[in-house]
């Protein structure tokens, strides 16, 4: 991706033009309330800006997975209200995100205007990227604003597609997300760590491999570290443990002895015989699982050890929890690391960079998540850049 091709809307005269900002309000809702307006939260100051600016600001975003039909539940109108209250503005709603409906109410805004348009995915088009759609779509505005770091590793019509069809630019979280992900990845300031944990090795083998040729040190830690343990010939009980994949977990080891990576994983544990809140546990050398145990966490030898790994780096960069953190005292490990990188942090000794949707809610558990330089709520997106993969939304924007 060619970053220096990214264009923000910074300079633009955008008074009386509609521009189509393309957020991504899939905010969490209980009986159709917003339950964690975060999301929600953060795209307010972009669209105010473009606001004061004098644009037509009409805003576009999917909700859930109507799976192209329409879809009362999945409707973005109750979020008009809380929208109206943030921007301190009437939010204009839309029935639909293209046609009659979406045209009428855009012919009767005003400068400084903003319409919301409804969820994209009623139609099967958002999602095929279909050329109708995308035109239709396109028709509604002068310019495109990507603000949807989040959904950008999706090729959609209204993140990619749409693209091909009206000047595009990076949305200030868009900027926000990309120079914070360079900065741990492209440029950072080194000796750079990278933390993954969570549950299996299967689904991080891309991420590994991609981090093993790009950081100096990797700390490996949850269910994951598992499946390396037993590739060392370690035997760890009733632990989650992928066998199949003992040979990627040897082919990691060694793609990061070549690009002198050093990893690094648990020397103890904290295990149990079950997998419930308040079961007793203990904490053993990770060579000494009895065979009716599993390890669900790591232990105090190995927090002890990682949080000195952690101190001797400048940029740490972190995905999955070390431990089952959502069960006591199963998360002690990650917490217990999380305030040591958010102490450093703090102390302005260290850029740490998180993400990925168990990652988030393990830092809000330990209470540090305003404390780190930067926390992505973008899951896969976040995920796949980690792989090292083109996010077709963010190429969308380098292309033009
Ligand atoms: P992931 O979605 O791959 O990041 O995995 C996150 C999940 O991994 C969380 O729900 C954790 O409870 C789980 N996890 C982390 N460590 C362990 C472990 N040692 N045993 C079982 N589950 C774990």
């Amino acid at each position: 991706m060619n970053f220096d091709n990214l264009k923000t809307t910074a300079g633009l005269d955008l008074a009386g033009r509609r521009v189509l900002v393309r957020t991504d309000l899939n905010v969490p809702m209980v009986d159709g309330k917003i339950s964690d307006a975060t999301r929600l939260k953060r795209v307010i100051p972009g669209l105010k800006n473009l606001c004061e600016q004098g644009a037509k600001v009409i805003v576009i975003s999917h909700f859930g997975r109507p799976k192209g039909a329409s879809n009362a539940a999945m409707s973005l109108k109750p979020l008009v209200p809380a929208m109206s209250e943030l921007l301190g503005k009437p939010v204009v709603f839309a029935a639909d995100c293209i046609g009659d409906a979406a045209s009428d109410s855009i012919n009767g805004m005003k400068d400084g205007d903003v319409v919301l348009l409804e969820n994209l995915r009623f139609h099967p088009g958002e999602e095929a990227n279909a050329p109708n759609f995308v035109k239709a779509l396109a028709k509604l505005g002068d310019i495109f604003v990507n603000d949807a770091f989040s959904t950008s590793h999706r090729a959609h019509a209204s993140t990619a597609g749409i693209a091909q069809h009206l000047p595009s630019y990076a949305g200030p979280l868009m900027m926000e997300e990309i120079n914070a992900l360079r900065s741990a990845l492209d440029t950072p300031e080194r000796p750079t760590v990278a933390i993954v944990g969570g549950a299996k090795v299967s689904s991080k083998i891309p991420v590994l491999t991609n981090l093993v040729a790009k950081v100096d040190k990797l700390i490996i830690g949850g269910g994951m570290a598992n499946t390396f343990l037993l590739a060392q010939g370690i035997e760890i009980g009733k632990s989650l443990a992928e066998p199949d994949f003992v040979a990627t977990a040897h082919e990691i080891l060694a793609a990061a002895k070549v690009n002198g990576c050093e990893i690094i994983l648990p020397t103890d544990a904290t295990i149990a015989r079950e997998f419930k809140a308040g079961v007793p546990s203990e904490t053993v050398p990770v060579t000494a699982v009895p065979i009716d145990a599993m390890i669900l966490d790591v232990g105090p030898q190995s927090v002890s050890h990682l949080k000195d790994v952690i101190a001797s780096c400048k940029t740490v960069l972190w995905n999955g929890p070390l431990g089952a953190f959502e069960v006591e005292p199963f998360g002690e490990g990650t917490f217990s690391l999380a305030k040591k990188v958010s102490a450093l942090t703090q102390a302005g000794q260290m850029v740490s960079i998180a993400g990925g949707g168990d990652t988030v809610a393990a830092l809000n558990a330990a209470g540090v998540t305003d404390n780190f330089t930067y926390v992505s709520t973008a899951g896969g997106a976040f995920l796949e850049w980690l792989e090292g993969r083109d996010l077709p939304g963010i190429v969308a924007l380098t292309e033009r």
